[in-house]
């Protein structure tokens, strides 16, 4: 069993207009863009890093929105919900400002823990847990006080015809069950950063998800270094999986591989972090290109969609 997962590192979904996605998350939720940089692939679509000051493993949601992509559509085989943490005794003010700006999907849920769903802007499947002493530290920024601001990931749902394979592989993976009830299996890292739980939702019944705007693309779990990464490389790899080689995402190092359930799953780094080409105090201002992407600057900045007036 594996030691060096610390729980979930990011979040990458797809969106279909960058500016939308921008305001939701940087206006609506409060959360600080951390980055703004293009796809690896396709450089004339954005990157965009939303979390914490810093942008803490843990934190950080990021979107490639793809200019009229139409919406997926949900089903297994993929992440259901992702769950940001809040303080206890803030679900009201969320639901207040949610429901204010026109936010779509709010139900309030008491299930052992006191939750808000609710969708982002293309449909996306996002709730709200109240956390008591999650001491992360916390941005506050366009009305979100530091009593009522997100703290960073709690957890993300997948959805599974079976979840048997890919709760082995967490477990493998140093996650232990938790509890399990009415078809959700909760799990846990022990001593993760904050962001350590899994749950699966077992919907035998359910097709396949198709994605598209509003789905998650992947999931990316923490590791502190690149020496931790090949030693979980290599345990994945003598387990059966076919895990890539580690490619240079400029402010972490990704390995990816396809899980039983059909979910992709990356393995991160904590370094080098957001800060690496720029000052913490100007994180996500100004564009960011890899540099195989350098010289596109002048046609990109044409051409990019203006994410604010
Ligand atoms: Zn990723």
């Amino acid at each position: 069993m594996l030691t060096q997962i610390k729980g979930l590192h990011h979040v990458t979904s797809m969106a279909a207009d960058a500016r939308t996605n921008n305001q939701f998350f940087t206006d609506t939720l409060g959360l600080r863009r951390v980055k703004k940089t293009v796809n690896f692939d396709s450089p004339d679509v954005y990157h965009l890093y939303y979390g914490d000051e810093t942008g803490a493993p843990g934190t950080v949601m990021t979107y490639f929105p793809f200019p009229d992509m139409g919406r997926g559509r949900p089903g297994t085989g993929e992440i259901g919900t992702t769950v940001f943490s809040v303080p206890e005794g803030s679900l009201g003010f969320w639901n207040d400002r949610l429901s204010k700006r026109g936010v779509t999907g709010l139900k309030a849920e008491t299930f052992g823990e006191k939750r808000l769903n609710f969708a982002g802007p293309d449909g996306d499947g996002f709730a709200l847990v109240e956390v008591r002493d999650d001491n992360r530290p916390v941005w506050t920024a366009n009305g979100v006080s530091k009593d009522h601001a997100i703290r960073g990931f709690h957890s993300v749902a997948m959805r599974l015809r079976d979840e048997g394979a890919t709760a082995e592989l967490l477990k493998f993976m140093g996650y232990k069950t938790l509890e399990s009830r009415d078809g959700v299996t909760r799990l846990i890292v022990p001593g993760g950063n904050g962001a350590g739980i899994v749950d699966l939702e077992t919907m035998p019944t359910i097709q396949r998800g198709l994605q598209g705007a509003g789905s998650v693309h992947h999931v990316a779990f923490s590791v502190e270094n690149r020496e931790k990464q090949l030693d979980v490389r290599k345990a994945l790899m003598d387990t059966g999986y076919h895990v890539t080689p580690v490619i240079d995402r400029d402010y972490f190092w990704a390995i990816y591989f396809r899980t039983p359930g059909g979910v992709l799953f990356e393995i991160a780094t904590n370094e080098p972090g957001f800060d690496r080409d720029e000052d913490t105090a100007h994180l996500g201002e100004a564009l960011k290109l890899p540099q195989q992407h350098k010289h596109l600057r002048p046609i990109l900045e044409q051409h990019l969609q203006k994410l604010e007036d």
